[in-house]
């Protein structure tokens, strides 16, 4: 993850993902999005029939962020 903490002033460059970087849809509390490992968002719509789960911003493969947080959390 890269943060960028002194970088303020420009908006909506950095911060939540909440929306489509490519069609800025956003996002529902329960609807899909699909991130690279740089974070680079998208809709399920964009990502899956636009862009072919691959980031445009970095060619990497994007994921479905529900499932790479499933993965992330440990068993309790
Ligand atoms: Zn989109
Ligand atoms: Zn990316």
């Amino acid at each position: 993850m890269i943060r960028l903490d002194t970088h303020a002033g420009e908006s909506d460059m950095t911060g939540d993902k909440t929306h489509c970087e490519r069609c800025r849809h956003v996002f529902g509390a329960n609807e899909p999005s699909y991130a690279c490992q740089f974070a680079c968002t998208f809709c399920k719509v964009c990502a899956t029939t636009a862009l072919h789960l691959r980031c445009p911003n970095c060619q990497g493969v994007l994921e479905d962020t529900r499932l790479i947080d499933k993965n992330k959390q440990t068993e309790n």
